[in-house]
């Protein structure tokens, strides 16, 4: 039987940064994944340009049960560590929007630089592995799989979340925690696009590929950023970061003019082009496509000349305060992260171990700390993944 002092579970983001912290102390380390390819949600992650920090990242960028658990991590390994990590490796990256951070080239360029880490620390990487069994021992844990009976001192699940299941995502870190008494809370599909209701998506849907720039609200929460429509619903940075914050049956509220005071402009408009009509004036300040659909949907149409204020007020409210109600989202299929996971509060926010089970650590995205959109999920998974590697 093999013995090693540390096996980790999930070669991905976390468990490959946990490897290396972890390699490079002296410890000898398995890291146990069960697909083919080592780091795929990296090389997937912004769009084939891994964003794998944003340079602003706080605690506050994450929703959690308990909005203080991430500061520890985080603090002792804030996103500016990471950053010298990708410099010393000589990757180039630009900041897009928002301090988040982008490879010039290729996603690639952030798993080379995991693995190289892992290669100078020591660590074995398998793949093709499926663990079977855990059992705790005396000194450690007992794992059966399907390569062979293992043994280990620290054992760290970083088997992420549920989102793209045909990626190779499970609920493995779920049946853990479960299985050595830890609560899991509710989980679900976040960062996700909407789907919409059959009424709403018939004007919605000829304007698949539009883009626009709006603010959008739900539950007391607002995000500013780009909405896109699909040809299933809304998508785009701004549709991402608040399905995270929508419940089932709850409506969300979009400004499409979050910059303007879209009833004064109408006025002005009203004195300067009296003869113009109202659809060929929105027109201007979204695409015309946009503007058709919009105005035949609301039945805005007329003159300028002859739409008083109270008209020009409806207007301005309508597209300010577009309310809508989503049918659903587009779930774990194309969801970015998973929202929830197991219960911070079974957990050390210092090592990630858990608090009634010495030995046995839960880093990344299984834990109830989900990252908005923007390079937040890679600094959680680099921090929690280097806070346990350096305990274990
Ligand atoms: C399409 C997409 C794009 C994204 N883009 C970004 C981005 O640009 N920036 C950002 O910050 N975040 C992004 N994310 C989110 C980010 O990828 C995750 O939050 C992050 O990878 C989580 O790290 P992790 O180590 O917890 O899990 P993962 O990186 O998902 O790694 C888990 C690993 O465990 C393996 N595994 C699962 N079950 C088992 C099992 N039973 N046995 C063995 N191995 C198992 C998986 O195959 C996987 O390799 C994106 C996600 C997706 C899906």
């Amino acid at each position: 039987m093999q013995q090693f002092d540390v096996i980790i579970v999930g070669g991905g983001a976390s468990g490959l940064m946990c490897a290396a912290v972890a390699g490079y102390r002296g410890r000898s380390v398995l890291v146990i994944e069960h697909t083919r390819k080592l780091g795929r949600k990296i090389l997937m992650s912004g769009g084939g340009r891994c964003n794998f920090t944003n340079i602003h990242n706080t605690a506050a960028n994450f929703l959690s049960g308990n909005p203080h658990f991430s500061k520890s991590a985080l603090s002792r390994y804030p996103a500016a560590r990471f950053i010298d990590l990708v410099e010393r490796h000589g990757i180039d990256f630009h900041e897009k929007t928002l301090g988040q951070l982008f490879c010039n080239e290729s996603s690639k360029e952030i798993l080379q630089l995991l693995l190289t880490e892992c290669e100078w620390a020591g660590v074995q990487l398998v793949t093709e592995t499926r663990v079977e069994k855990i059992e705790s021992t005396d000194g450690g844990f007992h794992l059966n799989t399907s390569g062979g009976e293992l043994q280990c001192e620290s054992l760290v699940i970083a088997t992420g979340g549920l989102s793209i299941p045909n990626g190779g995502a499970t609920g493995f870190a779920y049946d853990v925690a479960r299985q050595f008494g830890l609560s899991v809370g509710e989980v679900r599909a976040a960062l996700v696009p909407f789907t919409l209701q059959p009424h709403d998506l018939e004007y919605i849907k000829p304007l698949s590929g539009i883009s626009h720039d709006v603010s959008v609200s739900c539950n007391g929460t607002s995000f500013r950023e780009a909405m896109l429509f699909t040809h299933r619903g809304l998508s785009g940075p701004a549709m991402l970061q608040i399905s995270s914050y929508w419940n089932p049956g709850d409506s969300i509220e979009i400004n499409l003019f979050p910059d303007l005071d879209l009833f004064e402009w109408l006025k002005q408009q009203r004195n300067d082009h009296p003869k113009s009509d109202l659809q060929t004036l929105l027109g201007r300040l979204m695409s015309k496509r946009m503007a058709q659909a919009l105005c035949e949907h609301w039945q805005f149409s007329g003159h300028m000349a002859d739409l008083g204020n109270k008209r020009l007020e409806e207007v301005a409210h309508q597209l300010q305060h577009w309310t809508i109600k989503p049918g659903g989202t587009e779930g774990y299929r194309t969801a970015e992260v998973t929202l929830g996971g197991i219960d911070t509060d079974e957990i050390s926010s210092k090592t990630l171990e858990a608090k009634n089970v010495p030995g046995l650590y839960f880093i990344g995205e299984c834990l109830d700390v989900t990252g908005h959109l923007g390079g937040h999920n890679f600094q959680w998974a680099w921090a929690s993944g280097v806070a346990a590697g350096q305990v274990v």
